[in-house]
C-alpha cells in the first residue's frame, strides 16, 4: 500500500520514534509546529477517525498521548491533541493520526 505511514510502520522510511508497542506508533513530526509535536498512530492501517470501529486501541492511544505529554513536560503547561479528519479539516495523510501538540502557547479557534 502506498501510504506515508504504513511505510513508518514497517521501517521502510525513517522516523524519529518516540513510542512503539504492537498496535501503536509515535513519531516526531517532520515539519513541527510547535516546540513538541508528536504523531500518534494505530499500525493498522485505517483511513481516518470515522473508519476506526470502538477498538481498545483508541484507548490506549490516549493513554500514550497522556504518557509522552507526562516525558516532554507537557502535564504542567498544557497540551493538545489534534485529529483532523477529511477535506475541511486539510487531512494530508489518509492513515488516522493523533497529533499531539505542546511547549507554546495556542490560539483558539484554529484556523
Ligand atoms: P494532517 O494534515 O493531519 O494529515 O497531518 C499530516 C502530518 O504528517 C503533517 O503534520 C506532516 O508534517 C506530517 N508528516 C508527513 N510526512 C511525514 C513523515 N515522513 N514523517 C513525519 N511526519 C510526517
Amino acid at each position: 500500500m502506498d501510504c506515508i505511514f504504513c511505510k513508518i510502520v514497517n521501517k521502510e522510511i525513517p522516523a524519529a520514534i518516540v513510542y512503539e508497542d504492537d498496535n501503536i506508533l509515535a513519531f516526531n513530526d517532520v515539519a513541527p509546529q510547535a516546540p513538541v509535536h508528536i504523531l500518534v498512530i494505530p499500525k493498522e492501517h485505517v483511513q481516518g477517525i470515522a473508519d476506526f470501529d470502538d477498538s481498545p486501541v483508541l484507548g490506549i492511544m490516549f493513554a500514550v498521548m497522556k504518557k509522552l505529554a507526562i516525558e516532554h513536560g507537557l502535564d504542567r503547561t498544557g497540551y493538545r491533541i489534534v485529529v483532523n479528519q477529511g477535506q475541511d479539516a486539510g487531512q494530508a495523510v489518509p492513515h488516522l493520526h493523533f497529533h499531539l501538540l505542546g511547549g507554546r502557547k495556542m490560539t483558539w479557534p484554529p484556523g
